[in-house]
């Protein structure tokens, strides 16, 4: 009897999750065709740039999502799919990085196989006859408005595609002329897999009292790093501390998989920083 009680109760907590308001919505789609396609590692890692039809506005900021309906290979039917904006987010062309998950990949699977030309399903919303690209409700690493940024430091810490929301985030500082202090940290576990390097180098030749570009690879045999002229192993709060003298003066936003949050904070706690905001976002 208490039993059966309890396991109603469960499906009602479940069932509530369920209800949420955008799940109910109608889903109303829009064309999203991929114009351009940068592989970094070919059937692991890419960027994707997708082409949005020119009625549908982009109300977004550095550090949104959106949603695309796309096949999964492994289910072999049409599945929803949040993704980061890496470009500073505006009509009609927006793009992400995408990578094969490495336990049961689905849709980021296809997603390596994908060619140019190439239509996915866009979430929109419609209101007053205005069409708009539907934007994730969660907004955890939603870049702050600009004058709110602009006098302060951030430690962005992205591992693997991680580095995404980042990325949107830089891109949309520099265009604005970067009036801001930003130490970008990343974590790749190869060289091949190393996601848009030459432009943040370039951002950093650019942008050299504003922006400092710190990538980590976590898996490469030594000797092929000859060239390498940055850092090996994990971005860990010690390595860190090393290279960042002031890393307890900035906010921290975090990116990666679940749990990348915990483990920083537990490392930051034995070194006794407080960063002075950090928000995450995990996948
Ligand atoms: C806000 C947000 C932003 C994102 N941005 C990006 C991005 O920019 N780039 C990117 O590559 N990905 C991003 N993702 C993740 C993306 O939406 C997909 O989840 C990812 O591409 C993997 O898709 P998949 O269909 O291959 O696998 P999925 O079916 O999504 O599964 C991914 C992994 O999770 C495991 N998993 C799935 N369901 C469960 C479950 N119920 N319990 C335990 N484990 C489970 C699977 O085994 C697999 O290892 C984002 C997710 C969110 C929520």
């Amino acid at each position: 009897m208490t039993i059966a009680k309890l396991r109603v109760i469960y499906i009602n907590t479940k069932t509530i999750k369920l209800l949420k308001k955008d799940n109910f919505m109608p889903f109303i789609s829009a064309p999203a065709k991929i114009v351009e396609i940068i592989d970094f590692a070919p059937g692991e890692i890419r960027a994707v740039r997708l082409k949005l039809p020119d009625d549908v506005e982009v109300k977004a900021r550095p550090g949104n999502a959106f949603w695309l309906k796309l096949f999964g290979k492994a289910s072999g039917r049409l599945e929803m799919r949040t993704y980061s904006f890496s470009s500073n987010p505006r009509s009609p062309i927006i793009e992400t990085v995408v990578s094969k998950a490495a336990e049961n990949p689905n849709t980021s699977w296809a997603f390596q196989e994908f060619l140019s030309g190439t239509e996915l399903e866009a979430r929109i919303s419609e209101q007053n006859g205005k069409k708009s690209l539907f934007i994730n409700p969660r907004k955890d690493l939603e870049l702050e408005p600009d004058d709110w940024w602009q006098d302060k430091k951030f430690l962005f810490y992205g591992l693997g595609t991680g580095v995404t929301p980042h990325l949107s985030a830089i891109r949309y500082m520099a265009e604005k002329g970067m009036n801001v202090n930003v130490i970008y940290v990343s974590s790749s576990k190869l060289m091949r897999r190393l996601i848009f390097h030459d432009e943040l180098e370039n951002t950093q030749k650019r942008f050299p009292q504003n922006f400092r570009y710190l990538p980590f690879l976590t898996r490469e045999n030594p000797e092929t790093l000859k060239e390498w002229k940055y850092f090996t192993g994990r971005p860990t709060v010690e390595a860190l501390t090393k290279l960042i003298p002031d890393i307890s003066e900035r906010h921290l936003r975090i990116c990666g998989g679940k749990g990348t949050r915990k483990n920083l904070e537990k490392e930051a706690n034995k070194f006794k920083i407080n960063f002075p905001g950090v928000k995450t976002e995990e996948w």
